[in-house]
């Protein structure tokens, strides 16, 4: 919760809102706790074990669920 200093409040004036006390290190660290990233989520692909991302077709094999559902790409040279 954001404290503001009395004398910011709008009275009729045009005050602009400033926060009443700095934030803590502590503070400012617990904020921060949720913004790290996770790591990405790989499976390997049941065809050709190839590592895959979840819930998208296999760009090795293009297997997904089973079947084929795209041609998988050839390499032309
Ligand atoms: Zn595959």
């Amino acid at each position: 919760m954001r404290r503001f200093h009395p004398s910011t409040v709008c009275k009729g004036s045009q005050a602009m809102a400033v926060p009443k006390r700095r934030t803590s290190h502590a503070r400012q660290g617990n904020r921060r706790s949720h913004l790290h990233v996770k790591p990405i989520q790989i499976q390997y692909c049941p065809q050709c074990n190839e590592p895959v991302l979840p819930h998208r077709v296999c760009p090795n094999c293009g297997y997904y669920q089973g079947r084929e559902v795209v041609a998988p790409e050839k390499e032309e040279k």
